[in-house]
């Protein structure tokens, strides 16, 4: 965990010691040109800030990267945090290394700290996704690497972040390009951060510390390459030697119940050779050499593992009596091993995948290792891509939150998405700061805003169901309709159905609409026939599908006399002058008052004469009047007419009335004690609490006129508590 300071020249050795062909004038003035950008620049280390670009630079090379992603390393903060632009990068250094410059930059501004797996999965997918070359992803998992291992100059809630964030997004990002070094290493740093208390359990267990334990590692290589001197071996065997991982460890002891004494590969070495014969040589030879502990010697060369894996294993005591696993294999063997690292990753978490992928992601490391042209990696990306994200955009709230959607998918299916509210609210959106149309498609990466409307009753636009993409958002908008417009789409559907009626020649009286549709009634839910016609009116119900049952049912059943002359309105008194009809005059044929408005005496009114059922009375601001009006052409324009009220209209008229309160105890009563003084029957009432803890108390009562109404709505107001009191709609 240690940052010793990095200097450029030791990224010079190791270029010429890795054993591929750098550009070493090319990352030289790469560095020059950071160092300078960065002048007086410091990390939380008190280092100069370089240090940190040439540790992503070293780790880079480590991994055998190329020239363009080391130049590419080291002149990786300079656009975010210099005077250095993209522009500058690509003049000097060509525009592979500008384009990976910007790409690192990019995935900075992803937020990607959550816990939840869902959202860390998505982050993955999108940072996949937005990395247009795969040597993106592996720098910035570089940069994350040095950024880990100087965590300790953090503050504290900083480094549990930052670890945890590096946990559930890094770490699983770089098992799944199997890049394992890295991917071991900050699994130990963020296990570290994250529960101290296991890993000094860990570390206890493991009772020594770190230098001890790399001695007894390199003790035990001397002590077999000594031995190994004596043996005619076709080349000099390479001997590895490593201490298993803190986090593995954690994982066999505290996940999988093993006791510690069960684990005995707390130490391994690694022998690789020439030839096959060469590895039983050298088996025998360690076994000679140190006490092999029975039932651990595994032969995966003459029995491979299915994902190809082939290697000997046996476990070792050791001079100072502590176990360790001894892997022996060819370097063929090694490779395999080495980029079949899906297939590892696939045993040792229990993740099952398919084995098409496992083949893949062993051919994108392969292809990373031998240097390919930038043709195959981006080949490779788009393999990744296809992959891991088939069809699906990956998008941000202003607040981070990652948001998945199928390609194609609108600002629309986003505010959805976000929340049923926020859709209907919709009255514009922004991606990445710009103004886009709802009809936009939106792209991964993208931040994208929706824009509200403050007003309540603002609600969504029929148009929107051939813009949003995801049936979420469309049947969210269809209930919405269903739901808000009720009163338009009873007035909508009832027109509807009276015209296909007219058209087909139905012709029904109240009494026999509501038996001849009883069964639709039924069948659609619909407890009313105001039920039925607002399901006609946002669409829920299709007339034409049910037109020719309809129409053999009439015939059936209902239609007496095919050639019945058209009916002729059966009140007499009707008058189409500038006169208004009294209501008393004609109160000899059938008045109804409206139930969407309930008018009562004092109220100004209209009536439309229907065809057969008498004079329906609305009051003059009943919307649905209003809508019905505007949508009347110029014969049905002829049937508004006119009414008032006579001065003798005391009939008592059913209305509903609904009283807001403060909730307390006696409220109930305070408001019926006021009707009945004033003598007002009381027909039925309910009352309820609203989410925001005021009462509502409805009531039908039986009102003489209007200005009764008004008396007994001021005496109501008086009611302590009272917020408003109203006639309802219904
Ligand atoms: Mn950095």
């Amino acid at each position: 965990m240690d940052d010793k300071e990095i200097t450029i020249e030791e990224l010079e050795q190791l270029m010429l010691t890795n054993g591929k062909q750098y550009d070493v004038t090319k990352v030289l003035a790469a560095y020059q040109f950071a160092a300078k950008a960065h002048e007086g620049q410091f990390r939380s280390s008190g280092q100069p800030y370089i240090i940190h670009p040439l540790a992503v630079a070293k780790s880079l090379l480590e991994l055998g990267m190329d020239t363009d992603s080391v130049c590419a390393a080291l002149l990786h903060d300079v656009v975010e945090d210099t005077e250095a632009t993209r522009q500058d990068i690509d003049k000097r250094f060509g525009t592979t290394v500008g384009m990976l410059v910007e790409g690192v930059t990019k995935l900075k501004k992803i937020p990607m700290f959550n816990k939840e797996q869902q959202q860390a999965e998505n982050v993955r997918k999108m940072m996949l996704a937005m990395s247009q070359d795969i040597r993106v992803i592996i720098i910035k998992l570089c940069d994350r690497l040095h950024n880990m291992r100087t965590l300790q100059f953090r503050p504290p809630h900083k480094q549990r972040s930052t670890a945890d964030e590096t946990m559930h997004i890094y770490v699983p990002l770089a098992n799944r390009l199997g890049i394992r070094a890295v991917k071991d290493e900050l699994e130990d740093l963020s296990f570290f951060y994250l529960d101290d208390f296991a890993y000094s359990e860990i570390e206890q267990i493991l009772q020594m510390n770190r230098d001890q334990r790399e001695s007894f590692i390199s003790s035990i290589k001397e002590q077999i390459l000594e031995r190994l001197k004596d043996v005619p071996l076709e080349k000099t065997p390479e001997i590895f030697g490593r201490v298993k991982s803190h986090y593995s460890i954690y994982r066999k002891i505290f996940l999988q119940q093993k006791e510690y004494e069960e684990i005995y590969d707390k130490y391994a070495v690694r022998v690789i050779v020439s030839t096959v014969q060469e590895c039983y040589a050298v088996l025998g030879i360690i076994h000679e050499m140190y006490r092999p502990l029975p039932n651990r010697f595994k032969d995966y060369i003459s029995t491979p593992k299915s994902n190809m894996y082939q290697s000997l294993h046996t476990t070792v005591l050791g001079r100072e009596g502590i176990p360790f696993e001894v892997q022996i294999r060819t370097w063929d063997m090694h490779q395999t091993a080495e980029y079949g690292i899906a297939a590892h990753w696939k045993y040792k978490e229990g993740v099952t995948h398919e084995d098409r992928m496992d083949q893949r992601l062993s051919w994108i490391r392969q292809a990373l290792e031998q240097q390919q042209s930038s043709d195959d990696v981006e080949e490779i990306l788009n393999i990744i891509k296809s992959d891991i994200a088939p069809e699906d955009i990956y998008v941000m709230t202003p607040k981070g939150k990652t948001i998945s959607l199928p390609i194609g998918a609108t600002a629309i299916d986003f505010a959805y998405r976000i929340h049923t509210e926020i859709g209907h609210k919709t009255i514009g959106a922004r991606a990445d700061g710009r103004i886009v149309p709802l009809e936009y498609e939106l792209q991964t990466g993208q931040i994208v805003e929706i824009l509200t409307s403050k007003d309540p009753e603002k609600g969504p636009n029929r148009a929107w169901l051939d813009i949003a993409k995801t049936n979420e958002a469309k049947s969210k908008i269809r209930s919405w309709f269903k739901r808000e417009r009720r009163e338009e789409n009873i007035v909508t559907g009832k027109s509807v159905l009276e015209k296909e009626f007219k058209r087909s020649r139905i012709r029904l009286t109240e009494e026999q609409l509501i038996e001849f549709l009883a069964d639709d009634l039924k069948r659609h839910n619909c407890q009313t026939l105001d039920d039925f016609y607002a399901s006609i009116g946002y669409g829920g119900i299709v007339i034409s599908k049910l037109l020719p049952r309809w129409k053999d049912l009439y015939h059936r059943h209902y239609c007496i006399n095919e050639n019945e002359p058209e009916e002729q309105p059966i009140i007499k008194p009707v008058r189409h002058t500038s006169t208004p009809i009294i209501l008393d005059d004609i109160s000899d044929c059938a008045v109804k008052f409206a139930q969407c408005c309930n008018p009562l005496p004092g109220d100004e009114i209209i009536g439309f004469i229907t065809r057969g059922h008498g004079i329906s009375v609305h009051t003059v601001g009943c919307t649905n009047y209003r809508s019905v009006l505007a949508r009347s052409n110029p014969e049905e324009l002829e049937r508004w007419v006119e009414i008032q009220w006579t001065d003798s209209s005391d009939t008592a008229m059913q209305t509903n009335i609904e009283v807001v309160a403060h909730d307390r105890v006696g409220l109930v009563y305070d408001i019926s004690a006021i009707l009945t003084e004033a003598r007002i029957p009381i027909m039925h009432s309910s009352s309820h609490i609203l989410r925001n803890g005021n009462a509502v108390f409805d009531a039908s009562i039986r009102i003489v006129n209007k200005s009764q109404l008004t008396a007994v709505f001021e005496s109501i107001r008086k009611i302590k508590g009272v917020i408003s009191v109203e006639r309802a709609k219904r």
